[in-house]
């Protein structure tokens, strides 16, 4: 059954069946028939992949957008890292932060902050606690559900700590709550996201039963909002107070970098976390500290939903930072907080590959998938519709394909026929 909402959907009349989303799918979530795409919904992991390989447009994430702040008395904008290196002329983010402000949020609250108080709680975790080596970082949600389906053996090694979103929307709502009186209904509190993997979160969140988010906003669109109004900001008030480790989250390597190890791992893109993930399953990399494993190239930063080309904003980075005037954090890492940034609900393994509940029935399905496999082409072309001969030979047995969508095999029949 599938529990989750998901963000990336399909717009079936944009779907042109052309399969190149299926191949690049890491959990073989995407079928083709009768020429459009359809998303195993209890595989989808939301890394957006899809999204961007498909040259129709056909494949989505559901966000929210900015009028939907008007909802609400009091709104808070929480910007991802990734939002300060999308402009050109690699702005103050403080000029970021007052914009915000200036298209209709009430507060901003940076998400670089709390995963400042993410380090902290890290630190002494790997440090205090008998933990399995490598952990693994739990700040993307498409990688933390791709352990949920793919890796059961490697969910005592996720780091249980909320991620900054989550922690961002606690600490800004609670602060709003002691400074207006209204009650939290009244409150809108926006993730303004680089990606569907962190939507998806905030309607189903890691870690703990119900999520602070209102509501998850694109960069892409904040980015055009913004654009307009940040021309008029002369002396911007100084508000940005997450330091550079903070902000550093937005690329793949900068959560390790805070932690201030040289035993890490940090991989960026979802295939070559794949791999490291088979490595750390099969033993050998139990000898280093940390994994840092994002779903999208280069971090955050290459998230779907931006704007900049990922390889530019990485190295727009050091130059927001050198162009920014930091306040210092107003948070502290208190016993409360250390409390606070812990998940209440742990994360289980959610066994959608299995064939079947029955092991009897499990195991003479999987002969029979392997006799299927063995007589397909083997050459994994993804013209019948399915991922790979292997995916096509499962689906077969499940009652979802039959042989002849296999181009080769329906040839053969005709040749048969012919004779
Ligand atoms: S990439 Fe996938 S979703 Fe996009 S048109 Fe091709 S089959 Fe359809
Ligand atoms: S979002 Fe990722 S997991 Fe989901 S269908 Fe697209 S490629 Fe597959």
């Amino acid at each position: 059954m599938n529990t989750y909402f998901h963000s990336v959907t399909l717009d079936k009349d944009l779907c042109r069946g052309c399969t190149n989303c299926i191949k690049r799918c890491p959990t073989e979530a995407i079928r083709v028939r009768n020429g459009k795409a359809r998303i195993i919904k209890e595989r989808c992991i939301d890394c957006g992949e899809c999204i961007k390989v498909c040259p129709y447009r056909a494949k989505k994430a559901v966000t929210d957008n900015l009028s939907s702040i008007n909802k609400y008395k009091y709104k808070i904008a929480l910007p991802a890292p990734s939002l300060y290196v999308q402009f050109k002329n690699k702005p103050d983010i403080n000029l970021i932060l007052n914009g915000l402000k200036k298209i209709g949020f009430d507060e901003v609250f940076e998400v670089a902050r709390a995963a400042e108080l993410v380090t902290l709680a890290t630190k002494k975790y790997i440090a205090e606690n008998n933990v399995q080596k490598p952990v693994i970082s739990s700040a993307c949600p498409a990688v933390t559900r791709l352990i949920k389906v793919k890796f059961p053996n490697l969910i005592d090694n996720i780091l249980p700590l909320l991620a900054p979103i989550e922690i961002a929307a606690k600490l800004s709502l609670e602060e709003a709550i002691s400074k207006t009186n209204l009650p939290s209904e009244d409150i809108g509190v926006f993730f303004i996201t680089p990606c569907a993997a962190k939507v998806t979160c905030s309607y189903s969140p890691i870690g703990v039963s119900e999520s602070k988010v209102s509501g998850c906003i694109p960069i892409n669109e904040i980015y055009k909002a913004l654009l307009p109004v940040m021309k008029n900001i002369k002396d911007p008030e100084l508000i940005a107070s997450a330091g550079i480790e903070g902000v550093k989250w937005a690329k793949n390597s900068g959560e390790s970098i805070g932690l201030k190890t040289e035993n890490y791992i940090a991989v960026d893109g979802i295939h070559d976390v794949i791999k490291i993930f088979e490595q750390i399953d099969a033993g050998f990399l139990n000898d280093i500290d940390f994994v840092e494993a994002s779903s999208c190239v280069g971090g955050c930063i290459g998230g779907p939903l931006t704007v900049e080309n990922p390889f530019v904003a990485k190295t727009k980075l050091n130059s927001v930072l050198d162009n920014t005037k930091l306040v210092p954090s107003k948070v502290d890492f208190t016993k409360e907080i250390e409390d606070a940034v812990k998940w209440t609900c742990p994360v289980e393994f959610n066994a959608v590959m299995k064939l079947d509940e029955n092991m009897e029935v499990a195991l003479r399905m999987l002969t029979e998938i392997e006799e299927l496999y063995n007589d397909l082409p083997q050459i994994d072309c993804g013209s019948c519709g399915s991922p790979s001969c292997h995916a096509m030979a499962e689906d077969i047995v499940k009652g979802y394909a039959k042989k002849t969508d296999c181009i080769f095999k329906l040839k053969e029949k005709l040749k048969h026929l012919a004779e």
